[in-house]
């Protein structure tokens, strides 16, 4: 029997393992576990904290919702049916030296049995207030005798979390033979638990202490193996070589000083930045970060420039066939004295496609596009086969709003391109672009592979957009001011949230563009209600994109006044004569998204407006939405949300396969800064990891992992 133990590795099957049928091994591979490993590896998800009760006489009306710990003695306890029979409940109080409280179980009639008058115990559960007894309730606790640190796991029919920590606590001699894969160096600096510890306690916590640290220490691990990822790539790319974009400073000066305004000291400092970059022979990997309406598409529109100058091609890649139009539009007005064409690229160019027709460069047919200078286009780009030649940089708008495979493809683009190219190993610059404001810890643990440069300062002549939360009492005043608005000329963009169901394949996205048409044409029946006099148009996924454009064209010229559309709108429209931005139901939203959308206006000298419309009575949601009255800063408004709803507050769900995070948080400053640090101290001494094979493995099996799920 023991020799058949010894046998076991981390490789071993669940269902060679004791206490493994073929009906459990089914259920295990339901929950992702197939080996001895993936057992250990599956950590909790919560725990029953029985160590640490209350008293009773401590709890009132403040803890209801809440879950408490208590420990006392059964002082009665009674079967009760209800009145729809086949239903019991079991009614104990449990009293401790503080005073009595009710507590109930459904459906356990066993119960009586076992919790005998006199029985001591510990409960866990949440504080209810009866409406009909008018008493405090403890509904439906968990129990035990003595106190302890109870796991729960991913659970799924007929497998318990207790059944799932038997076979782990089985398993527990194993945990010893764990390989530490982080240096020993690093946990003595860091003050971490050596993994077999953090491993063992994560599933047999004695307290919550050591709890903590091995919670901490694995933590400390996911955001180590991505800092180490990102910062290795970066090593990576100082391998490779780019063309090196160079123009003379008179040129670009001259360039500037085409433009309509003055650059505002954070674009000029991009743009040096930029320059600096783009002059190197290593390829720029660079974000740049600006909220909206800082004016991140001149500085873009900079490089492109020199990269065309000096002889390469430039493809713009926007997330939306609206926005890739808008930059179509933006790039021929800034280059039309110029000998530089550019072409546009979207998913039915056949239909749409255009080319800027320039005095030196007539390009007529859809082959001559990717010869254009600067070619803009959405995924279609990339979707397609296309094949660019002599491509010296890319820019991403807005990189966030694009799926994760999406990103695959354009890192791709970003690197294999160097085939399209003539010589092997020159890779273009790149550039993206995001008006997501994102806070410095995000960026540290997700896109460290990426310099960063940040525009802060708004252009001049931006005034501050006024935002009121509207009470739903204030509803028909708020209607009036718009009414007043629309009569001085001004425009309005309304947009009313989307009942996401999931997203992923075609068959979902169709339907979520159904929802989306639902909601949209709902509030566009509203409000043909409400402004009868005034022109009012939609923007939703089912449209086709010729009909979105049309539409997009007519709000841009003021044929149309109210825009209602869903979180389309949010990505870089630029409509200087819109002036009020209405949300509705804007609790749904995270704050940085709503601070978005409010950069659709107040785009030109008009005093702007946001009206945040809601019918929530949530005192939380509310004062959460009034942060926007007072600030307009995106970096705190991301910050607020990043640590009140997470990092798909700030990017979307879109963006969920690489936001999550088993157990570390993307808001806790002090590790991610201390892995980052960590991942650094390797680097720097061991570039290739050669000297580390065992992390380097880590690496790419945690990011298969976590593309797998
Ligand atoms: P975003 O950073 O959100 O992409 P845009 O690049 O669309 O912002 O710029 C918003 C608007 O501001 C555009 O109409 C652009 O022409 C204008 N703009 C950009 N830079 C300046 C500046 N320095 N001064 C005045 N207006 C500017
Ligand atoms: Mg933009």
């Amino acid at each position: 029997m023991y020799n058949k133990i010894s046998q076991l590795d981390f490789d071993t099957k669940v269902e060679k393992i004791s206490g493994v049928g073929p009906k459990f091994a089914a259920r295990l591979h339901k929950l992702g576990i197939k080996t001895i490993s993936n057992l250990l590896f599956n950590f909790p998800r919560r725990y029953l904290d029985f160590t640490s009760p209350v008293t009773i006489a401590s709890l009132n009306s403040a803890d209801i919702g809440n879950f408490v710990v208590l420990k006392g003695k059964i002082a009665t306890i009674e079967n009760k049916r209800t009145s729809r029979r086949r239903f019991t409940v079991t009614e104990a109080y449990l009293e401790d030296e503080s005073g009595s409280l009710k507590v109930v179980w459904f459906n356990q009639p066993f119960l009586l049995k076992m919790l005998t008058v006199g029985r001591e115990l510990i409960i866990y559960g949440k504080l209810v207030h009866n409406v009909f007894s008018n008493e405090l309730t403890i509904e439906s606790p968990e129990r035990s005798l003595y106190p302890k640190i109870s796991p729960i796991y991913s659970e799924t029919v007929g497998i318990s979390s207790r059944y799932i920590n038997s076979l782990i606590s089985n398993h527990k001699f194993i945990i010893s033979d764990i390989i530490e894969h982080v240096p020993a160096a690093i946990l003595s600096k860091y003050n971490l638990l050596n993994i077999c510890e953090a491993i063992f306690n994560i599933h047999f916590p004695k307290n919550n202490l050591i709890l903590k640290e091995a919670q901490r220490r694995l933590a400390f691990d996911e955001l180590f193996l991505i800092s180490l990822k990102s910062q290795v790539s970066k090593e990576e790319a100082k391998k490779t070589n780019a063309p090196v974009l160079k123009c003379s400073k008179k040129e670009i000066e001259d360039f500037i000083a085409t433009l309509s305004f003055e650059l505002t000291s954070d674009q000029k400092k991009a743009t040096k930045d930029i320059l600096n970059d783009l002059g190197k022979e290593i390829p720029m990997s660079r974000l740049l970060n600006g909220d909206v309406g800082s004016g991140k598409t001149v500085v873009a529109a900079i490089a492109a420039y020199i990269a065309v100058l000096a002889g390469y091609r430039v493809v713009i890649m926007a997330p939306t066939s609206i926005l890739a139009q808008q930059h179509f539009k933006t790039f021929c007005g800034l280059f039309k004295d110029k000998k530089i064409s550019v072409g546009l690229f979207t998913a039915n160019s056949k239909d749409t496609f255009q080319i800027q027709k320039t005095k030196n460069k007539e390009l007529a047919n859809n082959s001559q596009l990717l010869s254009a200078d600067i070619i803009i286009g959405t995924q279609a780009l990339i979707q397609k086969d296309v094949k660019i030649k002599n491509l010296g940089l890319v820019v991403v708008d807005e990189q966030h709003r694009f799926g994760v495979k999406q990103r695959s493809v354009l890192l791709e683009l970003r690197t294999n391109n160097c085939e399209r190219m003539a010589t092997q190993e020159i890779k273009p610059h790149f550039l993206s672009m995001t008006a997501t404001p994102i806070p410095r810890t995000l960026h540290l643990a997700l896109f460290g592979d990426l310099d960063i440069s940040i525009i802060k300062e708004k252009p001049a002549n931006r005034k501050e957009i006024k935002t009121r939360f509207v009470e739903p009492h204030n509803r028909e005043k708020a209607y009036e001011f718009i009414r007043a608005h629309i009569k001085a000329g001004r425009q309005v963009f309304v947009v009313c949230p989307l009942i996401e169901e999931g997203q992923g394949s075609g068959a979902e996205s169709l339907e979520l563009f159904e929802e989306e048409r639902k909601s949209v044409k709902a509030e566009y029946e509203k409000l043909l209600k409400i402004f009868p006099e005034y022109r009012i148009e939609m923007l939703h996924g089912k449209m086709k994109p010729k009909e979105k454009d049309t539409v997009m064209n007519e709000f841009s010229n003021n044929k149309v006044s109210l825009l209602v559309s869903t979180s389309v709108v949010e990505v870089g429209v630029d409509v200087p004569n819109a002036t009020i931005m209405v949300v509705e139901d804007a609790e749904r939203f995270g704050l940085a998204q709503i601070h978005q959308f409010r950069g659709r206006v107040g785009r030109a000298d008009y005093q702007s407006f946001c009206f945040l419309f809601s019918s929530t009575m949530s005192e939380k949601a509310t004062t959460r939405l009034k942060a926007l009255e007072s600030t307009s800063d995106g970096f705190k408004l991301a910050e607020i949300d990043l640590e009140q709803r997470g990092p798909g507050a700030i990017f979307g769900t879109e963006q969920s396969g690489m936001l999550d995070l088993k157990m570390a948080s993307f808001s806790d400053r002090e590790l991610i800064e201390e892995a980052s640090a960590a991942a650094k101290l390797i680097i720097e001494s061991d570039p290739g990891l050669t000297k580390h094979p065992l992390l380097k493995e880590k690496i790419s099996e945690y990011l298969q992992n976590r593309h797998l799920e």
